[in-house]
């Protein structure tokens, strides 16, 4: 069994011709709303791939709160695990221009008051996971909690978006760590020169099992502390039409293999598939494909 411990968001889109400047009104396109955020994103990637998955979150007592809970139901997402209440449910207001880049206002709401003690109220849903995995929309604290509830056994996946400066305890539990080059960056720093080869081993000494490094339409890189090895892991060629939440899907369909027995570069392979699948369609959740899509296994 999957648990996704991280944010659910819903994200309110509007179309606007150009963004307004400081105290400037402008008029934009019907609003759109879609569930969203990275922990929701993954669960959601997990379940249609057909896994056992159970989600803790925070959401508001709001309509963008039963938004989020409907779209996990519908997924066949496992909810109880998700808290109701304490703040408003997290929003992304995001308008897009029509060369397609995005502007984006976060309020993190609930998000932000998924606390550790929550972690501890569900040890129970944390015990019987065989995989957890987590990403950085929560507060550091509650990640850390997390690392220090899992039980002997339980595989830690840990997707740093956003990034930030990770502690030691929660670095050594990671197997893998899950990036972008973007996050790998930040998170060491000092780039060792160009080639992701040499990040993923500069990601090793910060203490992790294992690194996967995502590369866009060039697919993955695998590296594993225990072997001492570094694998290239290609990307199937697809014309990618909106890349939102490829890296959501990888790592979804990644802790879901491994939570099957894979070995870390064949779950990355499958991974490369699905993500390959999510950008030939357009949104987040609406984008991430069933087994049969991707022509498992
Ligand atoms: P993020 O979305 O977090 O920035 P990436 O852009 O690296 O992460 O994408 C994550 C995964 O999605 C990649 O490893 C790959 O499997 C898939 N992917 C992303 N962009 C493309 C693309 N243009 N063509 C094929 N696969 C892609």
């Amino acid at each position: 069994d999957l648990l996704v411990v991280g944010s659910a968001n819903a994200d309110l889109v509007i179309g606007v011709e150009r963004r307004p400047a400081a105290g400037e009104t402008v008029l934009g396109s019907d609003l759109a709303v879609h569930p969203g955020g990275k922990g929701a994103n993954q669960a959601v990637a997990a379940a249609r791939l057909g896994a056992r998955t159970a989600l803790l979150a925070r959401v508001g007592d709001d309509a963008h709160g039963r938004l989020l809970l409907a779209s996990q139901d519908a997924a066949g997402v496992d909810t109880d695990g998700v808290l109701v209440g304490g703040a408003p449910t997290g929003v992304a207001l995001i308008t897009v221009d029509p060369s397609g880049d995005n502007s984006i206002v976060v309020s993190p709401g609930a998000n932000a008051r998924l606390t550790p003690e929550d972690v501890r109220a569900a040890g129970d849903l944390i015990s019987r996971s065989r995989v957890v995995s987590a990403q950085l929309e929560i507060p550091l604290e509650t990640v850390t909690e997390v690392v220090r509830t899992l039980p002997a056994g339980t595989r830690f996946v840990l997707n740093p978006s956003p990034p930030a400066p990770l502690p030691a305890e929660v670095l050594a539990a990671c197997d893998p760590l899950v990036l972008n080059e973007h996050e790998a960056a930040f998170i060491l720093g000092d780039t060792p020169g160009d080639a992701p080869e040499d990040w993923s081993r500069a990601l090793l000494r910060l203490g992790p099992r294992s690194v996967v490094i995502t590369l866009g339409a060039q697919g993955a890189l695998v590296a594993e502390g225990r072997t001492d090895t570094v694998v290239r892991v290609p990307s199937p060629r697809v014309d990618a039409v909106d890349t939102t939440g490829a890296g959501d899907a990888f790592t979804a369909a990644l802790a879901w293999r491994l939570g099957l027995g894979d070995e870390l570069p064949a779950a990355a392979a499958f991974a490369v598939r699905v993500g390959a699948v999510a950008v030939t369609r357009r949104g987040a959740q609406d984008s991430f494909p069933t087994a049969e899509e991707v022509g498992a296994p």
